[in-house]
């Protein structure tokens, strides 16, 4: 028999869509052309990075020319911190605020940045995962260069008052960065609106490659280079371009915004059919808040058993899921956004998350739900942690 495939993990990355693979064939063999060069493919090719940022720049309401290419979501979040604060170094800025549950792209560029005598703040978040924005307003400080809060958490969904936090940034006169990673495509953004000042994209959460990404920075505002070499992004990124990924990007930015109301509908009544069907089950919690949640996120704490295992018996009925560990890096260290928000670190071992996409069935959260009640019945029944007192 063929195992069953459920891919639960779209937080984690996605498959090319079709349509985006369309987009990305003609470069790799018919049109392989440097779009450098002057030749009549050599201008195809750099028309085709043309459309691809004007398409980012429409789904985020930016202008072309505020749309770098990067090699992904990490070297964005990279640049826009590092590259504000080595620019606004001169005139005496050296401190960053940031919060405690970024994604490590956001957190270790900090954390490097501080070793090098750079300050940094990191702000605590709420047990729903929310930053407030009076703290954001009591960190800013008078050398204070940036602040970067992340648009929506990738483990447990938490939207941000972004507006918010980028008004106070602004009457402070400060900049503001947000990784929108997992955002984009699941909420409205308006760069403009928000008062956005850069902004990271990443291609492979929503359906593009991996290996691609976007840095959105403000018309007017000079980051240095976090890397050197040729002409390419106006001399601010160089290295031959991804033609293929940058055409694939700007399709899939394309696709992610279109129709948005009806699939952050749509996919929330069917998260909602997960997050009900597991918080029947006695001792489970859910882990970020209800409504301003990322509409394909469940995150949820199960007592009684490790996430691990969890993970395992799931993989062997074909379901791809992610615990409350860092198990990829091989440590069994806890999730720093689950400890974030005051979880135990035995609760945040016994952690699922389950991020769907529109493709996700009504048949496969049947198929998800029943094999998860039953796999979580025999690992309590195994384990001495569980007393199976109120089943
Ligand atoms: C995946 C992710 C990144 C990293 O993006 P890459 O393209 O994989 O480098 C950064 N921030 C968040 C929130 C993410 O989910």
């Amino acid at each position: 028999m063929v195992k069953r495939l459920i891919y639960a993990d779209n937080a984690a990355t996605t498959g090319i869509s079709d349509e985006v693979l369309k987009e990305m064939l003609p470069y790799f063999q018919d049109n392989f052309a440097n779009a450098s060069t002057a030749y009549e493919i050599g201008q195809q090719a750099k028309a085709a990075i043309e459309r691809a940022r004007n398409k980012v720049a429409a789904s985020i309401k930016s202008k072309p020319e505020e749309i770098f290419f990067t090699s992904g979501g990490s070297e964005a979040d990279n640049w826009a911190i590092r590259g504000v604060a080595e620019k606004l170094l001169p005139q005496g800025k050296k401190h960053i605020v940031t919060s405690v549950f970024e994604h490590h792209a956001v957190l270790h560029t900090c954390e490097a940045l501080e070793k090098r005598g750079y300050e940094a703040t990191y702000l605590p978040v709420d047990s729903k995962g929310f930053v407030n924005p009076e703290d954001v307003r009591k960190a800013i400080r008078d050398d204070t260069a940036l602040v970067s809060i992340m648009y929506a958490n990738n483990e447990i969904g938490t939207i941000q008052p972004i507006e918010q936090i980028a008004a106070i940034c602004h009457a402070k006169g400060v900049l503001f960065h947000t990784d929108a990673v997992q955002a984009v495509g699941n909420v409205n953004i308006d760069v403009r609106k928000q008062e956005i000042d850069l902004l990271s994209i990443s291609g492979h959460k929503i359906h593009a490659q991996k290996g691609i990404g976007v840095l959105y920075v403000k018309k007017g505002l000079v980051l240095s280079n976090l890397l050197y070499g040729g002409g390419q992004e106006r001399g601010k990124r160089p290295g031959t371009e991804n033609v293929p990924a940058i055409a694939g990007l700007g399709r899939a930015m394309e696709l992610a915004v279109s129709n948005l109301e009806n699939k952050i509908n749509e996919v929330t009544e069917k998260r909602n059919r997960i997050l009900d069907g597991i918080l029947a089950i006695p001792g489970t919690r859910l882990n970020g808040d209800r409504e301003k949640r990322l509409p394909g996120n469940s995150n949820i704490s199960i007592e009684g058993i490790e996430g691990e295992s969890l993970l395992l018996l799931l993989d062997q009925v074909g379901i791809c899921a992610s615990s409350g560990s860092a198990c990829t890096s091989g440590s069994l260290e806890p999730s720093h956004v689950l400890l974030a928000i005051g979880l135990k670190p035995e609760l945040a071992h016994g952690s699922i998350r389950l991020s769907i996409s529109q493709e996700t069935t009504d048949e496969e959260i049947t198929y998800i739900l029943d094999n998860l009640r039953e796999i979580i019945h025999k690992l309590r029944t195994m384990s001495p942690l569980w007393e199976e007192t109120d089943e």
